[in-house]
């Protein structure tokens, strides 16, 4: 498999506002993302399980069981302290608890000073793992996202696994286009199922729409980091492709194991959270 290599990102064409970041912090690192120098057997094993068992059929059936439905109320604050509890077994960066991650990334937004809407998305972006909470395994919360219903592109990671896919070899799905017309746009195709989506449905209706965006599509790395599946994408999608981007140069180049005084930090968090946040959500 190819290395991962660093994708340099324009980010100064965003908006006026996000100048001042693209100068100081364009921080590059090729270790990460590398699947192939990093090999943890957990992160193999996830992915494994992943493209085995994410089918047209079972994005279905967890959409109708997770989107527009509700298990538990929490608040987005009770959330976070139970991002205390998990680890993400599918990532070869990280190997401490998930609210270290979701700090440094609000950290290091909030020192380039981006609108709070972003600090926050920084903060909460991995929150849909929460999905572990209601007993999905972690093939099915955590991990790169594709589409299904269509051929599973070669720029997935491990993508050797889908041959055990029973999509693989199923002609309504596993033809360039399957069940899509031609650029239809991101937003009429199902993507595998996992902390993305789920989120993105629980957050839709009250943070801006880049910001949404971008935690909808975060994970899908073989289009924003490879440029697969640009033929289902739309005009609208080629417009929010730099909200993706922007999250995705704060996720993954603060992932390091530097310490963090968490308890110092908290409070600010909480603030946020409760900000734009302030009733009990259903999960
Ligand atoms: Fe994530
Ligand atoms: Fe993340």
């Amino acid at each position: 498999m190819k290395k991962y290599y660093l994708i340099l990102l324009n980010i100064v064409s965003i908006a006026p506002g996000y100048a001042a970041f693209s100068q100081a912090n364009t921080i590059q690192d090729a270790n990460k993302r590398d699947f192939e120098k990093n090999i943890v057997e957990s992160v193999k094993e996830t992915y494994k399980e992943n493209h085995t068992q994410q089918t047209v059929a079972f994005v279905l059936q967890k959409e109708q069981q997770y989107i527009g439905t509700c298990r538990k109320k929490f608040t987005m604050w009770e959330v976070a302290e139970l991002m205390k509890t998990f680890t993400d077994a599918s990532d070869p960066d990280l190997t401490r608890p998930q609210i270290i991650h979701a700090l440094q990334v609000g950290e290091a937004m909030r020192k380039d000073k981006l609108p709070r809407a972003w600090i926050l998305a920084g903060f909460i972006h991995d929150f849909g793992k929460i999905l572990y909470y209601f007993g999905e395994p972690q093939w099915a919360v955590v991990g790169d996202t594709f589409p299904v219903g269509c051929a599973f592109s070669d720029a997935i990671v491990y993508p050797e696994y889908f041959k055990d896919n029973p999509d693989f070899f199923d002609i309504r799905f596993n033809s360039r286009f399957g069940i899509y017309q031609p650029h239809c746009g991101l937003s009429n195709v199902h993507m595998s199922w996992g902390h993305d989506e789920y989120l993105y449905h629980k957050v839709k209706d009250r943070l801006p729409e880049e910001v949404c965006y971008a935690i909808r599509y975060h994970s899908f790395y073989p289009y924003h980091e490879k440029g697969a599946y640009e033929h289902l994408t739309n005009d609208y999608d080629k417009k929010m492709l730099k909200w993706i981007n922007l999250l995705n140069k704060y996720d993954l180049y603060t992932k390091d194991d530097s310490p963090m005084d968490i308890e110092a930090l908290l409070p600010y968090y909480k603030k946020l959270v409760e900000e734009f946040f302030p009733e009990p959500l259903n999960w």
